[in-house]
């Protein structure tokens, strides 16, 4: 029953989602978006059927105290991170951790980001249901599973292969068929499947990667955590008709970027 009110409640976000594309300044719609928003919404539709999503308290004290009280206010994006289980996401010792305010280590020495920083990046990429994602970073997979109830399709670029491989069958088995896992230096984008209309790095890098500003699609977002190995500050780029806007969204720290076009080793 519960499952059954909870598809019914997706259906109505991603419908809503969905609808948000006609009421975008027109400014910002692509022909590209007015001809898929339709074929998107039928889509969308069938995958709220998709996912049954495992719903505990745990979840929604998490969507409550860690989430809408500090400023996650796009309902979509907290839908989001009430339908992925994240605890599916971390090594199994450490399960009983997973909606914790905190990033969590998982294989290969690197770790799951802090629930606040994914829902605060996917909000900050203003994801309509549409988009075509770049997710630099894949780890866990768990940012690209929250990103792809947001968007249309996820192409998230791991540099570790047995991340990637893990985080690949994961994905598969629990049914998120838009997601797609590559293994490669992320720092050079995915050229094959540019442009993107968002990109999220999740590692932090000393500039903006040119390959990836390159890869941005008109009125594209990029948020991408720049600045030292222990301190940086959470940027988002806009594309406004080829010219680069940057904003500052706060400080953050994220484990390296480790790739041709920015950290070395
Ligand atoms: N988004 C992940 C967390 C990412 S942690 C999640 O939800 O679990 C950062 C990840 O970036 C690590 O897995 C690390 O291996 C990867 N990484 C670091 N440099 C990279 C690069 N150049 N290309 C792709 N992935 C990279």
């Amino acid at each position: 029953m519960l499952i059954l009110h909870l598809s019914i409640f997706k259906v109505f976000i991603y419908a809503r989602a969905t609808i948000e594309v006609f009421r975008m300044p027109p400014e910002a719609l692509t022909a590209r978006i007015c001809y898929n928003a339709p074929m998107n919404f039928f889509a969308n539709f069938r995958r709220a059927f998709q996912h049954s999503p495992h719903t505990t308290e745990e979840q929604h004290s998490m969507i409550r105290l860690q989430l809408a009280q500090r400023g996650i206010h796009d309902n979509t994006v907290l839908q989001a991170m009430v339908a992925v289980p994240r605890h599916l996401f971390v090594p199994a010792p450490l399960r009983d951790r997973a909606y914790e305010d905190s990033a969590l280590p998982i294989e290969e020495g690197q770790t799951i980001s802090q629930p606040f920083i994914v829902a605060y990046m996917a909000q900050a990429l203003m994801l309509t249901g549409t988009e075509r994602v770049l997710d630099i970073g894949t780890g866990s997979g768990y940012a690209a599973a929250v990103m792809s109830l947001l968007a249309a399709e996820v192409y998230s670029v791991e540099r570790s292969s047995e991340l990637a491989e893990t985080a690949r069958t994961r994905l598969a088995q629990l049914g998120y068929r838009n997601v797609h896992v590559h293994v490669g230096d992320g720092t050079l984008g995915w050229p094959e499947q540019a442009p993107f209309d968002a990109i999220s790095v999740a590692a932090a890098s000393p500039w903006v990667p040119r390959p990836l500003r390159q890869q941005l699609a008109l009125n594209g977002r990029m948020v991408i955590p720049v600045g030292s190995y222990d301190q940086q500050l959470l940027v988002r780029l806009i594309n406004r008709d080829g010219k680069i806007q940057t904003e500052q969204l706060g400080n953050v720290r994220f484990v390296p970027l480790v790739g041709e076009h920015a950290w070395t080793n």
